[in-house]
């Protein structure tokens, strides 16, 4: 068994879509970046990366690729369960932490939890997804932008 950990941070900003967990939520503002900006996928793609031994997101899907632009990150989500099925190792649990002052995501979590268990071909009850705010202190309190931490363990199959 190996363990992975992952950190994101991306900025909020006007006409952009806010999509995490890759789930379109309502709000004034969404999060800037070269995809689709869903920090809570990068930080459980870096994460699952991360327990591979395969460096991190930027070195699998260079934001210079133009072929990335856009992209939905349940596509590169998809690409990094590929690698981990290549090397023989399934996913065994992830537990996640989004940080943001608002909107509130209750509504939202089951969706998340859905897609992201769908993409990787594991039972929903391994994905767990936590939101929380920043009480106001710093660029998650100020809305200058939304954090996500991930850890994830994964199992090598043919052993
Ligand atoms: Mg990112």
């Amino acid at each position: 068994m190996r363990i992975g950990i992952g950190y994101d941070s991306h900025r909020l900003v006007e006409g952009r879509n806010l999509v995490l967990g890759g789930v379109e939520i309502p709000h004034e503002k969404g999060l800037l970046g070269h995809s689709d900006a869903d920090v809570l996928l990068h930080a459980i793609c870096d994460a699952i990366l991360g327990a591979l031994g395969e460096g991190d997101i930027g070195n699998h899907f260079p934001d210079t690729d133009p072929f990335y632009k856009d992209i939905s990150s349940l596509n590169l989500l998809l690409n990094v369960k590929a690698l981990a099925f290549k090397k023989s190792y399934k996913i065994n649990n992830i537990d996640s932490t989004v940080i943001l002052e608002s909107p509130r995501l209750k509504g939202h979590i089951y969706k998340m939890v859905q897609n992201i268990s769908k993409v990787l071909e594991i039972e929903p009850n391994r994905v767990n997804i936590k939101a929380k705010t920043n009480e106001g202190m710093g660029f998650v309190g100020q809305e200058e932008g939304i954090a996500a931490f991930a850890i994830v363990s994964i199992t090598r199959e043919d052993v």
